[in-house]
């Protein structure tokens, strides 16, 4: 994925994939894009934000100075948005191993290493569709 001026390598941080899955959020009544210049204006709770492909008037972008929702959302809409493609070859895979994951984690919470509200949370995400 290669937008505006930023590394492809920030866009695989988790932080980055969480801001990635909001921007998928934003209703497409609250989004005005402007394709010739690459920018849009997108209102959101706390109120109106200027995007473009390398800055954002969000408070997390100036927080971060790295690519919030806004900018993945205006990314996502010219296009320029990879997302990776579904693999049945891959989802068998992970599904063939999910036991051992579990396994892992229970080893994690009888050694002390992690609660049970936390075993409990990552079991349901791994087994969950
Ligand atoms: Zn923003």
């Amino acid at each position: 994925m290669n937008f505006g001026n930023w590394e492809e390598n920030v866009h695989t941080d988790y932080e980055q994939i969480k801001r990635i899955a909001f921007s998928q959020r934003i209703t497409s009544e609250n989004v005005t894009v402007d394709t010739q210049k690459e920018t849009a204006v997108i209102t959101g709770r706390d109120g109106t934000y200027d995007v473009s492909l390398n800055h954002c008037t969000c408070y997390d972008f100036d927080s971060r100075q790295l690519p919030c929702k806004h900018i993945y959302r205006l990314a996502s809409d010219l296009g320029l948005l990879e997302m990776p493609k579904p693999s049945r070859k891959a989802a068998k895979e992970f599904k063939d191993h999910v036991q051992d994951d579990v396994d892992h984690y229970k080893e994690l919470y009888f050694n002390g290493a992690i609660s049970i509200e936390k075993f409990n949370k990552i079991v349901n995400a791994l087994l969950s569709k």
